[in-house]
């Protein structure tokens, strides 16, 4: 396993698998803060990331075949967290007026209660970034970009609302553009998730 980034020799002598490391070690940072949450609220972390996700989207992609897309899960999965918050009474399921074999979901009051209270977990990390210089985080964001599309583009995130897999993106080589908002898009413009997003 002389190849593997875990280990230290490798890791050491590549940047490549220095930036894999540090990635785990954000990943394992925003697992220690959702999991801080979660013993608040008595909520596990997919339930309290559920409650997020529905609070900031529309009604279209709250349901539970789109979330289990979004979470990498199974659709029985989301439907056993589903099922808990609305025992707890912090959603609802509301029929589709056009098909009643269809379902959204929708916070309750108090199912908004426990969002404004978890919704900052990772406000630390924002104030970190806030500190880098304009540039420093120009680059950094365009990095994630590339990352991230590169991800999507492999199979290893199903679900993305980024503007490069959007019909109204547009590149021509030297600059982005959004055919919808009639904007250029310069680097820290690209959006990661965004409502107009229409998959191309
Ligand atoms: S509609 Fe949104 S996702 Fe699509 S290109 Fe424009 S800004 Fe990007």
């Amino acid at each position: 396993m002389n190849d593997s980034i875990f280990n230290v020799n490798q890791q050491n002598s590549s940047v490549d698998a220095k930036i894999v490391a540090g990635l785990e070690r954000i990943g394992e940072v925003f697992r220690t803060l959702l999991w801080q949450q979660s013993r608040m609220t008595g909520l596990s972390p997919i339930q309290i990331q559920v409650l997020l996700f529905l609070a900031f989207h529309e009604p279209a992609k709250c349901r539970i075949g789109y979330l289990a897309e979004e979470f990498n899960l199974t659709k029985p999965t989301i439907s056993d967290a589903v099922k808990v918050l609305v025992q707890k009474e912090l959603l609802v399921r509301v029929v589709d007026p056009f098909d009643s074999r269809s379902h959204s979901l929708q916070l309750t009051t108090a199912g908004q209660e426990i969002v404004e209270q978890t919704g900052s977990f990772a406000n630390g990390i924002s104030q970190l970034i806030g500190k880098m210089d304009g540039r420093q985080k120009t680059v950094l964001y365009e990095s994630l970009f590339t990352l991230i599309y590169g991800l999507h583009q492999h199979g290893l995130i199903a679900v993305q609302r980024m503007c490069k897999t959007c019909v109204h993106y547009q590149y021509d080589g030297q600059i982005h553009y959004c055919g919808l908002l009639k904007i250029p898009l310069e680097a820290d413009l690209l959006r990661l998730d965004c409502p107009e997003h229409t998959h191309a």
